[in-house]
């Protein structure tokens, strides 16, 4: 066992990954693993909250594996929530120490159940949307994590993942479970190349998004009918602009971004330079990664199996929290799966 400190953070397997999720999350998640013993789920009961389609879910999970792996994290920190099924009873059991009235207060629940009843058909609100964030926290708790990186959005779930396991302690009378902290990162908000006063994301729809493995041709292009003229009022930068900014100095290109910042402020920045440079930066940025996926989607399933393999050796540690939990809250004891 190792000293280091555990950090705990998942992913939803709802389609391709886009470069606001690899510079919002994932690389961070890539260089945590340096100083901390990390565990990184991709989370595919929770991606069941909202419509969906069961073939795409099986699809997409391994899809964002595969992605994961080209940008850096180790197979051996990867588990596929599925493959875990324990989450589910401590999800369950947490479901007795949760209170109807917390569940109903959470504001992505709000957002989401209002985004279902103003869209179609199949928008039913379901019992798994309001339990979501009990699952997170079984995600959480059954590994002991000490940090969860999260954005401003997830606080309030992190935070009800504390009450909980609070109120487990008291209620079990031993201390059992840690209460994770929040582990903020500065990590960019990148915005939608096709509207940029909205936030990068898929849900937008695919123009609005710069996926990581988009070809060459396909990333200048949308770098290139980048938005830039929206939002602005005299004296500030338009939120376009800056994105594209923001994006030039996540490649790392620092000396092109002070250059062509001093241009913009002395009034005589060429918006046509900087997307130039943005795209030829972005693309030999992204190169790497996809050359990576290219060479794991060669022998697919030597990879499945490493992740099958990973997730078996992580389910060993939620198995060992499943025995202490049960014994503690006084159901009958089962032997962990060899
Ligand atoms: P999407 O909005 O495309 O569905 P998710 O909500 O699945 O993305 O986000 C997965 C992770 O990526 C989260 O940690 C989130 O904070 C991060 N992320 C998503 N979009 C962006 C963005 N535009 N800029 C920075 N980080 C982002």
């Amino acid at each position: 066992m190792s000293d280091r400190k555990n950090i705990l953070s998942c992913i939803q397997p709802t389609g391709e990954v886009h470069l606001g999720n690899y510079l919002g999350a994932i690389q961070n998640w890539v260089k945590l693993q340096e100083d901390y013993d990390c565990k990184y789920g991709v989370v595919d009961y929770h991606t069941m909250t909202m419509p969906y389609q069961a073939k795409k879910l099986r699809e997409n999970t391994w899809k964002l594996i595969f992605e994961l792996m080209a940008c850096g994290v180790e197979a051996d920190n990867l588990f596929i929530q599925s493959m875990i099924p324990e989450h589910q009873e401590l999800c369950w059991i947490f479901s007795c120490v949760t209170s109807y009235g917390e569940l109903q207060r959470m504001t992505q629940f709000k957002d989401k159940s209002q985004q279902l009843k103003a869209g179609s058909k199949s928008g039913y609100i379901s019992a798994g949307l309001f339990m979501y964030p009990v699952l997170q926290a079984a995600d959480i708790l059954i590994y002991h994590a000490d940090y969860v990186p999260v954005g401003k959005d997830q606080e309030q779930h992190l935070e009800l993942s504390r009450n909980i396991a609070q109120r487990f302690n008291h209620q079990f009378g031993k201390e059992y479970f840690t209460h994770p902290e929040p582990l903020f990162t500065e990590t960019p908000k990148v915005l939608s190349t096709a509207d940029p006063s909205r936030k990068m994301s898929k849900s937008l729809g695919p123009k609005h998004y710069i996926a990581l493995q988009a070809d060459s041709q396909r990333v200048v292009k949308q770098i290139k009918s980048a938005v830039t003229d929206t939002g602005e009022s005299s004296g500030t930068m338009s939120a376009g602009i800056q994105n594209l900014f923001t994006i030039l100095k996540a490649t790392g290109n620092s000396s092109d971004h002070a250059a062509l910042l001093a241009d913009y402020h002395a009034g005589n920045l060429q918006y046509s330079s900087l997307k130039e440079v943005v795209a030829t930066s972005l693309d030999g940025f992204l190169a790497p990664i996809r050359e990576r996926h290219a060479e794991l989607m060669q022998d697919k399933k030597r990879v499945k199996d490493q992740i099958k393999q990973s997730s078996n050796e992580i389910r060993k540690v939620a198995q060992e929290t499943m025995r202490e939990v049960r014994e503690l809250v006084g159901i009958q004891t089962v032997r962990p799966v060899r």
